[in-house]
């Protein structure tokens, strides 16, 4: 494949270029599916137009990755294509993950930190299905059989909680709770 010394770098140190790393990776999180993303991306149809099989191709369209910037699509439920695609900063890809965001839920438009009271999942949560390509109405669901909140009533969300290694979810106020427990009894010795 003619990568024109990107793949190995112009430095000559065998480091792929950004702009090349980036070409990879998202071919692997569209084609491969043993890669751990490819469920967001090949798997739910997100594709790369053909113009991109070949690196130069890609290379010419986007131009050089500014130091710092990533692969970006505008449009989330859509390919990677010239026209969806862009160099963004950290910095613009977290701006939906800003407190100021506003959702859909019910039939209103509401700052995500209330979606986040209401219905006790995550923003962190809410915004990562979002950026997924779930639907806002979907994505402040609970996942079946996923209690919001653990047995003595406390929102996971609001709490945090830990997950045990067989992945059950433990609420900081009980994990505490328990500690302090484990801890006394240490003390009596029962
Ligand atoms: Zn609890």
């Amino acid at each position: 494949m003619r990568t024109h010394g990107h793949s190995c770098g112009a430095d000559g140190r065998g480091k792929p270029t950004p702009e090349y790393a980036a070409w990879c990776s998202m071919r692997a999180r569209c084609l491969r599916s043993t890669n751990k993303d490819f469920k967001y991306y090949g798997g739910r149809g997100i594709n790369i137009c053909k113009r991109w099989n070949e690196f130069l191709n890609f290379l010419t369209d986007m131009g050089p990755c500014p130091a710092g910037y990533t692969l970006e699509r505008k449009k989330n439920n859509k390919g990677y294509s010239k026209s969806n695609c862009k160099w963004a900063t950290r910095e613009e890809q977290s701006i939906n993950r800003r407190t100021t965001r506003k959702i859909c839920v019910g039939k209103q438009m509401i700052l995500l930190k209330e979606a986040e009271k209401i219905t006790g999942i995550s923003r962190k949560t809410i915004n990562d299905r979002i950026n997924r390509g779930w639907t806002e109405q979907t994505a402040t669901q609970p996942v079946k059989g996923q209690n919001p909140q653990c047995k003595r009533g406390h929102f996971y969300a609001a709490a945090g909680f830990y997950l045990t290694k067989h992945g059950h979810r433990v609420c900081r106020i009980c994990a505490v709770d328990n500690a302090t427990r484990y801890k006394a009894r240490l003390k009596l010795g029962v």
